[in-house]
């Protein structure tokens, strides 16, 4: 069966919870009349989360966090766990973002027990993967993002694989306006699908979703999601714009 395309839109720190629901309204606006098959995600920061999810409310788009914590309650100031996302009607959760990763200093072991968190309920992950600059001018691409899907699986069955959302980001892509060709993205996609059909077999691995994130545009998603590994696009400065992630919402096949 075809894998299920995703459009997901990664909000950052912008926007208070009145801007998510005027920007929520838009795109729901922008897209009366649209049926597509793509599952369209809207990740705002947490205070907006409860308003996008009501917002939201009997469309097609889907909520998600940008972060959660890997256990359940306790003294984890600052922390949010799965059961509290999936109590207010989240559905998505990013993990392991590269800016959670090189401004927050967050490390493969800890993606790692946040997807397994993830994963004891009911959330969807995405889970973010890609090398810096000074990594792909060294040729060290494909050993850095084998290692990080490596270290983000570890423990994980292959009853999970459906759910699970890998989001290829190279760094150097992310907020630059510099987009890896359709061609690099899909070859980076290919290997990271053979990494996971190592660890949980290759039928499962035929299930996992694969995301391409840095610069998407109405102008290069269409090119970018109609190559064979790319399953989607997670966006970030376009998404904040209603108008042109609807463009790349109905670009998705
Ligand atoms: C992101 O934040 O995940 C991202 C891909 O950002 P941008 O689209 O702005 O490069």
């Amino acid at each position: 069966m075809a894998r299920r395309t995703i459009v997901a839109g990664n909000w950052k720190l912008h926007g208070t919870a009145p801007e998510a629901r005027r920007l929520i309204m838009a795109l729901k606006h922008r897209l009366v009349g649209f049926s597509t098959r793509a599952e369209v995600v809207v990740c705002p920061p947490f205070p907006s989360l409860e308003t996008a999810v009501d917002a939201a409310r009997g469309s097609a788009v889907k909520i998600g966090a940008q972060n959660v914590f890997w256990e359940a309650d306790g003294a984890y100031t600052g922390e949010v766990s799965t059961e509290m996302l999936e109590a207010i009607g989240v559905d998505h959760v990013i993990i392991g973002h590269s800016e959670r990763r090189h401004v927050f200093g967050e490390t493969d072991a800890g993606v790692s027990k946040k997807l397994r968190r993830v994963l004891s309920g009911t959330l969807v992950p995405i889970v973010c993967v890609g090398e810096v600059l000074s990594e792909r001018e060294a040729g060290k691409t494909s050993d850095v993002v084998a290692r990080q899907v490596a270290a983000a699986l570890e423990g994980v069955g292959p009853e999970h694989a459906a759910r699970i959302v890998v989001a290829y980001e190279p760094v150097w892509a992310i907020g630059t306006g510099r987009t890896a060709t359709p061609e690099m993205a899909n070859e980076v996609h290919a290997l990271i699908r053979q990494r996971i059909a190592d660890m949980l077999g290759q039928t499962s691995a035929g299930t996992v979703r694969i995301l391409y994130g840095g610069s998407v545009k109405p102008e290069n998603a269409a090119d970018l999601m109609s190559q064979s590994d790319v399953d989607g696009v997670l966006v970030g400065g376009a998404s904040l714009d209603a108008g042109s992630f609807a463009e790349i919402v109905r670009s998705a096949p």
